[in-house]
């Protein structure tokens, strides 16, 4: 029997596509993250099969329990969760190509350090706080081009863009909101010309809101809920900095 997954991954790309047009927007500008957490390794091999290959992880942990099983199928693999630095030299040991979440300078600076001692580089996002909830992680937007100003510096990590997490809620402008205040970050720091830099992806939505983000200038969406089914953990399991 054909697999659930198959059918939401079809749908979902169909609407990133059909979201894409609508907007005025080229389809490939726009790629398709999953977002696996608590989703069991045979079950995201159905999608790398399928061919969609991007896969992101929120925890260090879960991400090393799962690597095993994954990593002779080829696939990009994300890091998207709150990172503590004591985490790090674990983390690279799974051949994640980028960070999404740094959003400090002494993480990018302890980050740097391992990387450079082994002689690697790596792919970063800087992540913002848009919403200003003080249960989401991210760097406030004031900060945010003079914490990219710093990391350029780190000469083994490259910064490719921004990620966000927006605002929970029904009301679709305060969401819109967070995702404009994205761009527009992303338009000032271009201006701002820092050497080092690439601002190319702007990594935002998620399954609620990926239509709002794609409208707004998204070139990563990162989905879960809607492609694997709903999760057992509250989603507070993983982005409360008490249990992360
Ligand atoms: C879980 C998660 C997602 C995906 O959320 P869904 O609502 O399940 O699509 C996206 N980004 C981050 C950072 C996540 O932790």
């Amino acid at each position: 029997m054909r697999d659930i997954i198959l059918d939401n991954l079809e749908f979902i790309q169909k609407k990133i596509t059909a979201c894409c047009l609508q907007n005025h927007r080229d389809p490939k500008e726009v790629k398709l993250l999953l977002a696996t957490k608590t989703v069991h390794p045979a079950r995201i091999q159905i999608a790398l099969s399928a061919g969609y290959t991007c896969i992101a992880e929120n925890k260090v942990q879960e991400l090393g329990k799962k690597y095993d099983h994954l990593k002779n199928s080829p696939h990009n693999s994300h890091f998207i969760g709150h990172l503590q630095s004591n985490k790090i030299k674990y983390l690279l040991q799974y051949d994640v190509g980028c960070i999404q979440s740094i959003d400090r300078l002494d993480l990018a600076q302890k980050l740097n350090q391992k990387l450079k001692a082994d002689n690697r580089f790596i792919d970063i996002l800087i992540q913002v706080n848009t919403s200003r909830e003080e249960s989401k992680f991210g760097v406030s937007p004031e900060k945010t081009l003079d914490l990219v100003r710093q990391i350029a510096l780190l000469d083994n990590i490259r910064i490719k863009g921004l990620m966000t997490i927006g605002l929970f809620s029904t009301n679709k402008e305060k969401v819109r909101e967070c995702f404009r205040l994205l761009k527009n970050l992303q338009l000032a720091i271009i201006k701002a010309d820092i050497p080092h830099v690439s601002m190319e992806e702007l990594s935002m939505g998620m399954s609620g809101d990926y239509e709002i983000a794609i409208a707004e200038g998204a070139t990563i969406v990162r989905i879960g809920t809607a492609i694997f089914g709903a999760r057992i953990y509250p989603d507070s399991y993983y982005w409360n900095e008490t249990r992360a």
